[in-house]
Formats: C-alpha cells, sequence, structure tokens
C-alpha cells in the first residue's frame, strides 16, 4: 500500500498551504479532506437544509458529488454538483457549516471511504483534523501543526483579503475559536494530535521553515 503522511491541525495552523507543498515535493497526491465537509455544508446551503436536520444532512452527504481538478493554471479547483465552488467553499460560512455537519457521526462515516480512496502510489499527504488518528491511523508520517490563535486569524485574513472577500481581523478571530473549541469538544474525532504524530509549532515560521520541518518527518 501507498505511504501516507498526514498533517492535521486547527484553522490557519498554515495545514493547506504546507500540505500542497510537500505533496508537490515528494510527487504526493493531495487530500483535502476539509474541501469535503465544506463541499456538503455548501451542497446543503443550496438544498435549504437546516444545519440542526441531521437526517436530511446525512442525505445530503451521499447525495452530493465532489470533485477535484486543477484549471489551466495549475490552482486547485473543487465542483460540487458539476459547480465549479471553490470560492464559495473558502468562506468563513462555508467553514462554520462544515463545522457543524462534521460533529454529525453518520456524515463522517459516509465520508470514511470517500477520503480512504486516495491513498494511492507513490504516496499520498492528507490534509485534516482527524488523518492521523481516524481515517489512516497507520500512516508512517504523521504532523499536527499548531499556531497561535492570532497568528491563525492573521494568516486567514491575508488569505481572504488577497481573494477580494471583506472580513475583519477580530470576526475571524472570533469565528475562528468558536470553530476551534467545536472541532475540539464534539463527541465523535474531536481534534487532537495522534500519539505518534509530531507537533510543529508554527508560530513565527515562515512556509519554507515548516516545509523543511514537515520533510524532515518523512525522511526520519
Ligand atoms: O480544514 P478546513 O478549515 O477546511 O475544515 C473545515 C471544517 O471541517 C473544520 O472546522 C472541521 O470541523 C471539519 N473537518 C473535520 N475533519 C476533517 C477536516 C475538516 O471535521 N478531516
Amino acid at each position: 500500500t501507498a505511504p501516507v503522511l498526514t498533517i492535521d491541525g486547527p484553522s490557519g495552523s498554515g495545514k493547506g498551504t504546507i500540505s500542497r507543498i510537500v505533496a508537490q515535493r515528494l510527487g504526493w497526491h493531495y487530500l483535502d479532506s476539509g474541501a469535503l465537509y465544506r463541499a456538503v455544508g455548501i451542497a446543503a446551503g443550496w438544498a435549504d437544509i437546516d444545519l440542526s436536520d441531521a437526517s436530511a444532512l446525512v442525505r445530503c452527504t451521499f447525495d452530493t458529488e465532489i470533485g477535484f481538478r486543477d484549471d489551466a493554471a495549475g490552482e486547485p479547483r473543487v465542483i460540487v454538483n458539476g459547480l465549479d465552488a471553490t470560492d464559495e467553499l473558502r468562506t468563513e460560512t462555508a467553514g462554520a457549516a462544515a463545522s457543524a455537519i462534521a460533529a454529525i457521526p453518520e456524515v463522517r462515516a459516509a465520508l470514511k471511504d470517500r477520503q480512504r480512496v486516495f491513498r494511492q502510489l507513490p504516496g499520498l499527504v492528507a490534509d485534516g483534523r482527524d488523518m492521523g488518528t481516524v481515517i489512516f491511523p497507520d500512516a508512517a508520517h504523521k504532523v499536527f501543526l499548531t499556531a497561535s490563535a492570532d497568528e491563525r486569524a492573521e494568516r486567514r485574513y491575508k488569505q481572504l483579503k488577497d481573494k477580494g472577500v471583506s472580513v475583519t481581523l477580530d470576526g475571524l478571530l472570533r469565528e475562528i475559536l468558536a470553530r476551534d473549541a467545536r472541532d475540539a469538544s464534539r463527541a465523535v474525532a474531536p481534534l487532537r494530535p495522534a500519539d505518534d504524530a509530531v507537533r510543529i509549532d508554527t508560530t513565527g515560521l515562515g512556509i519554507d521553515g515548516v516545509v523543511a520541518l514537515v520533510l524532515d518527518v518523512v525522511s526520519r
């Protein structure tokens, strides 16, 4: 079976950016598991499903088609039910919806196999919250990225501003703290490092520095 590097951590820890670069360097596949939860969240929104209606959300999980592809410029795009939803997926509204539906055990179960199929040769970098604990517990390489809440909010702020989304730093910090608290306190697959994960605090570190530390974990 193909080797797996799991990269878990809270929102804004730099997981997405780091995972993509590391996957590129290794020539491995990349799984953005958060995009699956976000995709179901926005599909539920499109279908006017209430975020408190668990059984409708579970049905929506099975019904939602999610595809990943790179556009002509090599930018990753996410296609939800045939529509390019990449920009909508990045919003904090989609993040909050994802976090709400991610607390439903049947939703998580329904997405398990859809994540595991990404494990293909020559290898996989899996980015998420429970990659090392639930989805790929046998992964050979596990990393848990953290950063201070202020720095995480700042990173998200820059990311969203670059995309032309209007947000305030204060509002983002509040939303991120609320989402983290929910992700860490839920009954199923709460956010926590796998026992065998290498923890890396990225506060004050640049992208290159973190990439080097993660590649170091893989070459051990
Ligand atoms: O990583 P991202 O911010 O895209 O994830 C959005 C939300 O999806 C998280 O706040 C979390 O609640 C949920 N999620 C999860 N398990 C994963 C990935 C994401 O529960 N593996």
